[in-house]
């Protein structure tokens, strides 16, 4: 392609965006164009996002069938969206008809659907593709916020907008945990002999403040208990048990819990199961979800409720005077919490969702091979261009302009023709199309500084110059985005172009 055969031009100044964002530079580089009224993607833009959507396309990946209408609305809520539902009630009877992938463009998004014979195996098939997606901008560089307590599924299933998500990093080792699933460490205390369960009078303290207080020890010694019904046609009481310094992440409990979310209980629903509000703990409890986090049980003579008004118990060992049925990370972690690597104070930052994810379970519901009704699961997976080409232009500038990795560079060879080089620049350019490397011929008459700057801003891996004095020195100008210029005959050039591309 030719320079002057373009739409769109490298901009001396792009005020709207500041310059450590990613979109200053695709607008200074000729990427994009932003106003109030709007944006666009330049045709420039264009080639980055096609660059971006051979990434699925590659080897090894499931077939997927066009998808003619674009994702729901983020944040995506926690039940199948209406239209969604109906879809799959007019068109999904049987199993059969599973398992279906659909994907397709919609312009910056790509969005993916997976209907399966339940919400696992749909996330699981549209697993290789998060992967694909993943790799794709770990190695352009951008640093994804992940979650390791969740499953790789909840990475970046962020729901929330671009604006108010929040990553938890460690400034040390480069931890990045996307909340609410981010980690914290946690230093179990030493070990020490178990000591009687003892119930004791604590009269007022029905709090996990008072009750440290009144008792004279660290809330790190205690026990909170939480009681949250699960959303949905049959609610069960779930209790979960957190250290009292420590809160619990609702997300990552009903992550863990496989349910699609959870709410408060009732004072009522929490005295049906034995236990008293503001004295709780799970010793002597019966009838509830008990989900303990993975510090509790190695956290001995604990204080904790005693079920009785007015009361506490010392001495709350785990297993021996209570049982869970699942012992998870359950904890939310915070700014200033240390970090799951390295123990640094994780510090708050502000993240960008690139990938949305979320799976649901019907209604609908289709029939099994024993013509059994079971709702029907589906899975989203939502890539959002406009994201990842910001984190990828924050991740690969610098001063004088863009630096795309070769994978997603919209071309791979800058060729400028300056003055007594223009018959030798086109045959490069010829050449160039020939062995199918992606090549822009700048061939205006502008002045060399005008295109070098041009060449810096829009950013292509490779610039190749053809003057009169690198023809007088040999041959033409080969240098990488951020390394020296040497020349090189132009057929060796060529040759060390086809080797690195
Ligand atoms: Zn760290």
């Amino acid at each position: 392609m030719r320079y002057r055969d373009l739409f769109g031009q490298t901009q001396r100044q792009a005020p709207r965006f500041p310059a450590e964002d990613g979109r200053h530079w695709l607008m200074r580089g000729g990427y994009l164009y932003e106003a109030a009224e709007g944006g666009v993607w330049l045709p420039l833009g264009q080639r980055l996002l096609q660059n971006l959507a051979a990434v699925p396309q590659a080897e090894g990946l499931p077939q997927t069938l066009p998808l003619g209408w674009p994702p729901p609305p983020l944040p995506w809520p926690r039940t199948l969206p209406p239209l969604l539902q109906k879809l799959l009630e007019a068109h999904v009877h049987a199993y059969r008809q599973l398992p279906r992938l659909l994907a397709g463009w919609h312009g910056d998004r790509w969005y993916a659907l997976a209907v399966d014979e339940s919400a696992a195996a749909a996330r699981a098939r549209l697993h290789p593709f998060w992967e694909r997606w993943h790799q794709a901008l770990h190695e352009g560089g951008v640093v994804l916020a992940e979650a390791e307590a969740a499953s790789a599924a909840a990475v970046l299933a962020s729901t929330q907008s671009r604006a108010s998500a929040q990553a938890l990093a460690c400034p040390r080792c480069g931890y990045h945990g996307l909340q609410p699933w981010a980690r914290r460490q946690k230093s179990a205390p030493p070990a020490e002999p178990l000591q009687p369960l003892t119930p004791v009078a604590t009269p007022q303290a029905n709090t996990i403040r008072s009750l440290a207080e009144f008792l004279g020890v660290p809330e790190s010694r205690t026990a909170k208990a939480v009681f949250l019904e699960t959303v949905g046609a049959s609610p069960r009481l779930v209790f979960a048990v957190v250290r009292g310094d420590m809160q619990v992440s609702l997300p990552k409990l009903a992550h863990c819990l496989g349910v699609q979310g959870l709410r408060p209980a009732s004072e009522e629903a929490i005295r049906r199961v034995g236990a008293v509000p503001g004295y709780a703990s799970p010793v002597g409890v019966k009838g509830a979800w008990v989900v303990v986090d993975d510090l509790i049980p190695q956290s001995p003579n604990l204080v904790a409720g005693a079920n009785r008004e007015g009361y506490h118990f010392t001495g709350v060992n785990y297993g021996r005077d209570f049982q869970a049925d699942l012992v998870a990370d359950i904890v939310a972690a915070a700014a200033g919490d240390p970090c799951p690597r390295c123990g640094a104070g994780l510090e708050a930052r502000p993240a960008h969702p690139i990938l949305h994810w979320q799976a649901w379970e019907g209604p609908p519901t289709y029939l099994d091979a024993a013509g059994k009704a079971r709702p029907v699961g589906v899975a989203a997976l939502l890539l959002d261009g406009y994201a990842a080409l910001t984190a990828l232009a924050e991740a690969n500038h610098d001063q004088a302009g863009l630096a795309w990795p070769p994978a997603l560079a919209p071309f791979a060879v800058h060729l400028i023709a300056l003055r007594g080089g223009e018959a030798q620049a086109e045959s490069l350019y010829a050449a160039l199309q020939e062995a199918g490397i992606p090549v822009l011929l700048d061939a205006r008459k502008a002045s060399p500084g005008v295109k070098f700057a041009d060449a810096d801003l829009l950013g292509f891996p490779w610039r190749v110059t053809v003057s009169k004095r690198s023809l007088a020195q040999g041959g033409v100008e080969l240098k990488p985005r951020r390394g020296e210029a040497r020349i090189l005959p132009p057929e060796a050039a060529l040759a060390r172009l086809r080797s690195a591309l």
